[in-house]
Order: C-alpha cells, then structure tokens, then sequence
C-alpha cells in the first residue's frame, strides 16, 4: 500500500525499477539454465561467464533491490526526522528569545528611568572606578546596564538585598534606591556598591560579591581608616562577615579578618589558620 503523502514521482521511479529487476531476473536465469544444460559438471565456471555476459545481473539481485529500496526509504525519514528536529529546536529558540525581549520590556514599562541629576552621579562614582583601575566592571557599567530609580513588578515581589541598590541578571538592570545618593558618604562609597553591582552583573551571588569588595576595598580607596565610621562601611562589613564568613577566621589579625594582611601588603595567613 502507498501512502498518502507518498509523492507521485517516487511512486514511478519504484515501478520501473520493478520491471527493471524483473527483466534482469528473467535474462539471468535464463543464462544459468543455458550454462547448466551445455556445462553441468563446471557450474561455478557457468555462472561466472554469465556474470561476464550480464554484468547488471550482479549489481540488481534481489538482495541488492532490497538493500537499494530500504536505504532510499531510510534515508528520506531520517532527512525528514533531522528536518522536524530541527525546525522544533529553531522555534523554541525564537519562542525563548521573544519570552526574554517581553520579560526586559514589561520590566522597563513598570518602573522609571533615573533623571538625568542622579545619572551625573552614577557616572562620577563609574569615574572613581576607572580610575582605581576596574575596567571589567566600568565596561559593563557604561555599556551593558539600564538604570532604573524606582522597582519594576519583579522586584516588588522578590526580596531586596539592601538598600542602595538591586541587579536583574541576566537582564543587566540595576535600579538604585534614595540610600545610594544620600546614605553613601561620597562617590567612593557609591562606586563601591556598583563595584557589588557589577559582580552580579556577570552572575555572581552575594557570597562572591561581598568578598570581591571586601577584599578589594584597599585597591578601590574604600578603607577601615578613611570609611571605618560610617554607616555604610558599617553596614557592608556587618553584611560582608554574615555573607562571606570564610574571610574571618584568622583569629590572629584585627578583627579576624584575614584580608587586613592584603591592605597592609603582607603574606596572608589564611591558608596557614585554617
Ligand atoms: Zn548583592
């Protein structure tokens, strides 16, 4: 039986290949039947000469018909499964990608912009950063992010990390609350949380983030003996020991803090402590 969706051509190629092979058969056992009766005590001799006479004989036997048709067959289902394939992995794709682009701009449609002041303010501490030689992070700052002053419908449902600010990874958003312009004493402390900022820009957790300032607040400015007082410096290093309590186990240096021997330029004696 053919099927429906059997093309017409193919249909037409198969019966004459039928008749083809039937016309071979005929001429070859016929051969062989001749061969037989003049030559019967040599008969692999017959068939070998009849092979020499029909060369298409050994190329369309039925074995060969039957391995011709069922790679045909196979190939042309493969072709169409790898097609199916295909065509539902390129749709999920778009599918994925349009999900992404509507997610980013319901984000943008539900909260607003930082006024043009406030993003003179943004760019100074993005200055700080430049200049204290984080140019990974001020890449990412300058080129990748959409600042945001009031929080879009995700961030009303999720929790906020603190007060200065928040980052949608992967959507590269960072929306910067009143605390960021008011609470941080200058542009060091406000290049400092977009320095924690820029670690989630690439995907970080908090754990990481907190230790990547910490860690380097010496090279940043953002020291014990300039920022020890305020509150921000207060906050962080509250919020630096719950979330990266592996950097206060030295028992030996000022506070535990094994990152003190990095500020002071000395050997650290982490490794040696633990
Ligand atoms: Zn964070």
């Amino acid at each position: 039986m053919i099927p429906l969706f059997t093309p017409p051509r193919l249909v037409g190629v198969f019966s004459i290949l039928d008749f083809r092979f039937g016309i071979a058969d005929l001429n070859r056992n016929k051969v062989i039947e001749q061969d037989s009766r003049s030559d019967t005590t040599n008969h692999i001799g017959a068939q070998k000469r009849s092979l020499q006479k029909n060369p298409q004989s050994a190329t369309l036997n039925p074995q060969s018909r039957h391995m011709s048709l069922s790679q045909t067959v196979e190939s042309l289902s493969k072709t169409g499964r790898s097609r199916s394939w295909r065509s539902l992995l390129i749709t999920n794709l778009i599918i994925a990608v349009l999900t992404v682009i509507g997610f980013y701009f319901s984000l943008l449609a539900t909260s607003q912009p930082v006024s043009s002041t406030d993003m003179e303010t943004v760019n100074r501490a993005i200055d700080v950063l430049a200049a204290k030689g984080f140019d990974r992070e001020v890449f990412l700052l300058r080129h990748t992010v959409t600042y945001r002053s009031t929080d879009h419908w995700l961030n009303r449902v999720i929790f906020k990390e603190n007060a200065f600010a928040a980052t949608n990874f992967p959507f590269q958003m960072i929306t910067l609350y009143p605390d960021f312009y008011r609470k941080a004493n200058d542009d060091t402390e406000r290049a400092m949380v977009l320095l924690h900022e820029a670690q989630h820009l690439q995907g970080a957790d908090e754990q990481h983030a907190y230790a990547y300032v910490w860690k380097n607040r010496a090279k940043l400015g953002w020291t014990g003996q300039l920022y020890g007082s305020t509150p921000t410096y207060m906050d962080v290093s509250g919020l630096t020991r719950e979330n990266a309590p592996e950097l206060f186990v030295c028992t030996l240096k000022p506070d535990s803090d094994c990152t003190e021997d990095l500020l002071t330029g000395q050997k650290p004696q982490t490794a040696r402590l633990r």
